[in-house]
């Protein structure tokens, strides 16, 4: 018997729930728990009507982790699955802590006054879960997530040494609205009007936020699309666990609309995320930008057109040099069909529910916190080709 408590009811949560349902054996039994309960029973309602399955529904402030604790003790899962939003996951590490259970998440902490991600705040984690005995994997994601997990195969399997790593994100899939983000907005634009970052020679190069960029040929008649450099969270766990590495570098393709939208909106100050006194009441900026743009998961039906996320990678095999690309493509209409959600929220929550797969059945096991790529990616790239997002290797 494995129940997954999943925590969240946003555009991720809808694909993850969807596709626990559609693996009973494993996920015996599903709590779907949210801020607004109403999200969650309309999740429900989605799945008894496409896949016949029940799921339980609970409100939750997974902030509150007295709350998190008692609602964990009363279904007694064996895997908190969150896709709530990155300021809720050291909460929801303290509950599992506080009731022994694994936890998983797609996204690294951010604390909710300065828009800065990164792992220190969740590595602190590392000795209080192997002390309990449980396991936090972090980034089950697309990106985090399935990138780290093909660096992992090609570091096993391609190459003795990967020497430069570019992982390329592009969303060449269009929505038809003048401006909207695929997941929360409010995460996405905090993450994409930072600065930009890379890895050099053994240290962090810092860019203006989307100042470079290179145009990139995909595959599969996707063709070539501008893409920007960021800094990703990935990026900050894969230069300390892969050997040789001597450049690695996240980038992401932006349209020219997205980007001159998003310019006027910094430019007037709508990005912001210091309060302002409106009327007598303080607002953060992009909090209200983000009350008027469209829900990520109100996107599903309009979405048209495919992703392709992948990894190039340079290095040495058997003494020579090696190029090569593993990439997955997902079109939104496909996913949309399947789970009733376009492919940003689809790629995210495959991956969620693959983890929490390797975590409940065993196949990934350990104690302490854990990056993705720190894990045998076998078992969890052959999943990837069974449940939709299947992966390609090109020599270059
Ligand atoms: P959404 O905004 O669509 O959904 C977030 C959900 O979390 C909403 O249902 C929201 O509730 C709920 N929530 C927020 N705060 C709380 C709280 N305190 N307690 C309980 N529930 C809460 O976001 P997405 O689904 O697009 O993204 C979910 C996560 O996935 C994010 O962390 C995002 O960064 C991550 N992500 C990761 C990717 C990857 O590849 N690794 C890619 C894309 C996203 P309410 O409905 O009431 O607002």
């Amino acid at each position: 018997m494995s129940k997954v408590l999943i925590i969240g009811a946003g555009g991720v949560g809808h694909v993850v729930a969807h596709k626990c349902a559609q693996v009973p054996d494993v996920f015996t039994e599903i709590m779907l728990a949210s801020r607004t309960k109403s999200k969650c029973d309309a999740i429900a309602a989605s799945i008894k009507e496409r896949i016949g399955r029940e799921i339980q529904t609970a409100a939750l402030d997974a902030d509150n982790v007295a709350e998190t604790v008692a609602l964990i003790k009363s279904f007694q899962p064996k895997l908190v699955l969150n896709v709530a939003l990155p300021y809720q996951d050291l909460a929801l590490m303290d509950a599992c802590l506080e009731t022994g259970v694994d936890y998983l998440d797609t996204a690294n902490y951010e604390p909710l006054d300065e828009a800065k991600f990164e792992y220190k705040w969740q590595w602190a984690y590392q000795e209080r879960f192997k002390e309990k005995g449980l396991m936090a994997l972090l980034g089950s994601g697309f990106d985090p997530g399935v990138t780290n997990v093909y660096c992992a195969y090609a570091q096993k399997h391609l190459f003795d040494e990967i020497h430069e790593l570019d992982i390329i994100d592009c969303n060449a899939g269009d929505h038809g609205q003048p401006f909207a983000t695929n997941f929360n907005p409010e995460i996405n634009i905090r993450e994409i009007t930072q600065r930009g970052r890379y890895w050099e020679r053994g240290e962090w190069v810092e860019t203006d936020p989307l100042s470079w960029r290179m145009s990139y040929d995909f595959p599969e008649g996707i063709g070539p699309k501008d893409c920007y450099l960021m800094y990703h969270e990935e990026l900050e766990s894969l230069v300390q666990n892969l050997k040789g590495l001597k450049r690695a570098r996240f980038w992401m393709t932006f349209s020219q609309n997205y980007l001159n939208h998003l310019k006027v909106l910094e430019g007037i100050g709508m990005t912001s995320i210091e309060p302002v006194d409106y009327k007598g009441q303080k607002i953060v900026p992009l909090q209200f930008l983000k009350s008027v743009l469209p829900e990520p998961g109100s996107l599903g039906p309009l979405t048209k057109g495919r992703t392709c996320i992948g990894c190039v990678m340079k290095g040495v095999k058997d003494g020579k040099e090696r190029k090569a690309y593993i990439y997955n493509i997902c079109s939104h209409e496909e996913a949309y069909r399947e789970v009733g959600s376009q492919a940003i929220s689809y790629t995210t929550g495959v991956p969620a529910m693959i983890g929490a797969m390797m975590m409940m059945t065993g196949k990934w096991r350990g104690e302490g916190v854990f990056n993705m790529e720190q894990l045998d990616p076998d078992p969890f790239m052959e999943k990837l080709n069974v449940h939709g997002l299947p992966w390609v290797v090109v020599d270059l």
